[in-house]
């Protein structure tokens, strides 16, 4: 089956590309010079370029195809619903089928009494609305000083005005005018990086306490709520230290703030549940949810609200909604994804099959000369590399250009894992079987093997 003869040569579609397309998080100019990869179609974890190469895309395109690429079965519900009713808005004392379905769905899907939601068109505006709604919770309850939103250091929140803030990543603060006032970052459980001599166990502790510290410093009566992802994924799959998440806990039982647990990765079935906070034990009172809601397959997302948060917002006019706030199409074709995922038992496949066999293999690789720490959770995995595994030093040479030159021979072994700095990361389909578990593995490990060599050959060997 050719597939690519029915569009232009690769290096026409380039050339328009460059010439009228503005790529997100790139260095556009240096990308037209190199010329951006034109993926043409998909199916299954297989993703095909222009010039018909086939890759194991272990990124899931950006961790939300959790049901693999090429089921009909959304596109027919898609098609079916654009038929029917291709848009309709729920502002104006108005509703429609799809919305209420798929909201009574994800009520009986998360855990406790989250049993609301607000939708907007991705994470980003979905976090945008948790800093309105918690501030207006507080204001409803007669705290409107009570707004502070505290937030982590390499936390990934999206990229709008407000989410961006809620995020950590001095690389966006750096420009446009962010973070906007009252949102405040306290450092972030990445032992790796920042433990220093400290037992990974004691500086989790640690970092967790840092949450209780600025809550004193702020004072209980400012702060709103606390945003976290349960594993951070764009910071470099962070993994926290066991000790973390039940301290961070505690803090948030004793005193008055609302937790807020961006699941935008880690939600439908990412960690081997169906929610992150269920893998880590987090009771939080809102959830932020995108990504694996439609497996990518449509633009949504939302906060799902406990009880409590919803029938405080509902007791006033929350003066706040998009366009496609529930949007008709992808509502359907989400709730399809979940039908999907529940009846083919995806999220058990993770728990009981694919997650146990990845992660044995995975933490294998910490045996690499390259690698220095091996973290997993369900299908969700970070590799440090080092040049010393022992004191845990990062490279002489600027940051991430190891892990450019890993994710380069990635590509060119047939494998996408992307490089955060210099941490490699997958975050595959979760439909992976044993036997691509074995080729992400292999191919994953041949491309560390050429790093190897390619950074000895330049001499990229040597700790700062
Ligand atoms: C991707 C992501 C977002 C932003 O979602 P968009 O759909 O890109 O707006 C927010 N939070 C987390 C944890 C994410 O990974």
């Amino acid at each position: 089956m050719n597939m690519i003869s029915n569009h232009m040569p690769t290096a026409e579609l380039q050339a328009l590309d460059a010439a009228h397309h503005v790529h997100p998080f790139s260095s556009n100019a240096d990308l037209a010079k190199e010329g951006s990869r034109v993926i043409t179609r998909a199916r299954g974890v297989t993703l095909t370029d222009s010039d018909g190469n086939e890759f194991l895309d272990a990124m899931a395109g950006l961790w939300c195809v959790n049901v693999g690429y090429g089921r009909d079965e959304l596109a027919d519900v898609a098609a079916r619903q654009m038929r029917e009713l291709p848009y309709y808005n729920t502002f104006f004392k108005t509703t429609h089928v799809p919305v209420i379905a798929l909201s009574r769905k994800i009520a009986e899907l998360a855990p406790g009494d989250l049993n609301h939601v607000f939708y907007a068109a991705g994470g980003s505006e979905a976090n945008d609305t948790n800093i309105r709604l918690v501030r207006t919770y507080w204001q409803v309850k007669g705290k409107p000083e009570k707004n502070v939103i505290i937030s982590r250091k390499n936390a990934y929140h999206g990229s709008t005005v407000g989410s961006a803030s809620l995020g950590g990543m001095p690389a966006m603060h750096a420009q446009g005018g962010i973070p906007i006032p009252n949102i405040h970052h306290i450092n972030q459980p990445n032992w790796w990086a920042e433990g220093g001599d400290m037992d990974p166990e004691a500086f989790g502790l640690q970092r967790a306490r840092e949450l209780e510290e600025a809550i004193l410093e702020l004072g209980e009566d400012r702060v709103a709520a606390f945003i976290a992802e349960p594993v951070q994924g764009a910071g470099g799959v962070i993994v926290a230290p066991d000790s973390y998440w039940p301290e961070v806990q505690r803090i948030c039982d004793k005193y008055e703030i609302l937790l807020i647990a961006d699941e935008v990765i880690c939600g439908f079935g990412r960690t081997g549940n169906w929610f992150g906070s269920q893998t880590l034990n987090i009771r939080p009172d809102i959830m932020t949810i995108a990504k694996g809601l439609s497996s990518g397959y449509a633009p949504i997302g939302g906060s799902i609200l406990s009880d409590e948060v919803a029938e405080v917002i509902a007791s006033t006019e929350f003066n706040h909604g998009y366009t496609y706030s529930g949007h008709p199409v992808a509502a359907a074709v989400a709730l399809e994804n979940l039908r999907i995922l529940e009846e083919e038992k995806i999220v058990d496949h993770v728990r009981d099959v694919a997650a146990p066999y990845l992660k044995e293999k995975w933490e294998a690789m910490v045996d690499h000369p390259l690698i220095g720490e091996a973290k997993i959770v369900g299908m969700m995995g970070s590799l440090a590399m080092t040049p010393h595994q022992e004191s845990r030093a990062t490279f002489a040479a600027p940051k991430g250009t190891v892990g450019l030159i890993a994710r380069d021979r990635c590509f060119a072994n047939g494998l996408v894992m992307r490089h955060v700095g210099d941490r490699m990361i997958i975050s595959p389909p979760l439909i992976l079987t044993p036997d691509q578990i074995d080729t992400l593995i292999s191919r994953a490990t041949k491309a560390l093997d050429e790093t190897h060599a390619i950074a000895k050959e330049q001499g990229l060997l040597v700790p700062a």
